[in-house]
């Protein structure tokens, strides 16, 4: 299986090779050449397994460049009970994502059981062993360049800490995130993390790293790699949950299931459209944003309107306040008929800061593809934490509560709609406070994580600032 980029201009490379790169070079997106199906006798042998079972059956069909063997122990030794401990009561750890049901046809997967307390860790778990494996068969070194609205960064940080070979720089918007976020981030003394406050929003720290990935020469100099969520990796490990999830939930393969996925900068819900592509029975994908609703509008209109950082709110579910969604690229390249050409032309308007219409295609984006989409807002957001508590005696955090609100809007009696838990409500302790006027519980080993001391430096939003940060850190 060889991996392709979206603006059909870069030349097709392995697995391996496009693991630790973030943009291709000719600035697309990489995707496997075509994506692997599996039939209905395939989806009945993998609804008992494992996770760890499950992940090597997913993985081993787009993986071509790891021995099956290696790739088995990486997988075995990434999703234990011990990393994905922090389950609620009652939850069994062995199953990585325990489900939760709320009602008849309305369920939670639990994502948010790492280390960080939110799913990326589901991800970049993976990569961390991924990339030391990597990295030590060549003998190489990274220094991972990334920005982070909050979770991206401290999952990151907690799965490449202390490896080997690899560095991270990870760029974060100055005093937008949570405490909390803050503080998990910020008091890691690892030698090999760097935290950088960026006096800005998210989307100027994300167009930082792509600048320094655009400049080639320094990219390659300094051997910049990425983890953020336009990394082919995090999309392929996330893929292994919505097989997870809809076993969970059915009885056999003729069950369509629906999912609701809060989302920001498109990585998640674009696993789940893989998966879908890969011949998982999903009726529905349902798109939910916060008060940053430019996927919204997308779903809603047809046109794509990316919002400049004065645009960009910021939220009581801060790890989606994005208006650039970067995997968003990956799904319209399948929508689009898999054409480099077009995706170039579209994107050649958006990276000017325009828009594209893509309205000719909606039909083709609800019929063939699934895509559905709401938003919420802080009051919704309340509202939803609240009645959940009260109906259910299920605590959750904003993000997913942004999910479950529209889930809730969108779902149809007779299909199982499973909302993905994105973070537990320990992580943003005060939204939560806000709603139901207590403290979230948090996992023991965490209290007093805020009183650490922190180890980060202020930046402005600055190409050259950071170059030269990296540069004389390396
Ligand atoms: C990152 C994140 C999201 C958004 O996921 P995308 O893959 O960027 O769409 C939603 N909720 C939480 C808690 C997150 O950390």
């Amino acid at each position: 299986m060889k991996y392709i980029s979206t603006r059909g201009q870069s030349p097709a490379l392995s697995f391996s090779e496009i693991l630790l790169g973030g943009l291709a070079p000719d600035g697309g997106l990489y995707l496997p050449k075509q994506y692997p199906h599996f039939s209905d006798a395939d989806l009945t042998a993998m609804r008992s397994m494992s996770y760890c079972n499950l992940a090597f059956a997913i993985l081993s069909r787009l993986v071509d460049d790891i021995p099956a063997s290696d790739l088995k122990a990486i997988i075995d030794k990434t999703y234990t009970a011990e990393v994905y401990g922090f389950t609620r009561a009652g939850q069994n750890s062995e199953d990585i994502t325990p489900t939760v049901k709320l009602e008849d046809n309305l369920y939670l997967l639990s994502l948010s059981n790492g280390p960080t307390l939110a799913f990326k860790d589901m991800a970049m778990q993976l990569l961390g062993n991924l990339f030391e494996y990597v990295l030590a068969k060549t003998g190489e070194t990274t220094n991972i360049l990334g920005a982070t609205s909050g979770d991206t960064g401290s999952a990151a940080e907690y799965a490449m800490r202390g490896k080997k070979g690899v560095r991270v720089f990870m760029l974060s918007p100055h005093q937008k995130m949570s405490r909390f976020q803050t503080a998990q981030m910020f008091s890691l003394q690892d030698d090999n993390i760097f935290n950088i406050a960026v006096t800005g929003v998210f989307d100027d720290a994300q167009d930082m790293v792509k600048a320094v990935s655009n400049d080639h020469a320094f990219k390659a100099k300094y051997k910049i790699g990425a983890v953020n969520s336009i990394n082919w990796g995090r999309i392929v490990a996330q893929v292994v949950y919505y097989f997870k999830g809809y076993f969970a939930v059915t009885q056999n393969n003729s069950q369509k299931v629906s999912f609701t996925v809060p989302s920001g900068n498109f990585g998640n819900v674009c696993a789940g459209h893989i998966a879908r592509m890969m011949g998982l029975p999903i009726d529905k994908l349902v798109v939910a944003t916060n008060e940053n609703d430019v996927l919204d509008e997308f779903f809603k209109t047809g046109v794509y309107k990316p919002r400049g950082s004065a645009n960009t709110y910021h939220t009581s579910s801060p790890s989606m306040d994005i208006s650039k969604a970067s995997n968003f690229e990956r799904f319209v390249y399948d929508l689009v008929g898999k054409d480099g050409a077009k995706v170039r032309e579209l994107w050649g308007s958006v990276d000017q800061g325009g828009a594209f219409d893509l309205t000719s295609y909606m039909s083709k984006v609800k019929a063939e593809f699934g895509f559905i989409s709401g938003s919420s807002n802080h009051a919704n957001r309340m509202q939803t934490i609240r009645q959940t508590k009260k109906k259910y005696g299920v605590v959750i955090d904003t993000h997913t509560a942004d999910g479950l609100k529209v889930a809730l809007e969108l779902r149809d009696a007779k299909t199982p709609m499973v909302v993905l838990e994105t973070a537990l409500p320990a992580k943003f302790e005060d939204a939560l406070v806000e709603a139901l006027g207590e403290v979230p519980p948090r996992p023991a080993s965490l209290n007093g994580i805020e009183a650490l001391p922190q180890k980060f430096t202020v930046m402005d939003a600055n190409v050259e600032a950071i170059k030269a940060f990296i540069v004389a850190n390396t």
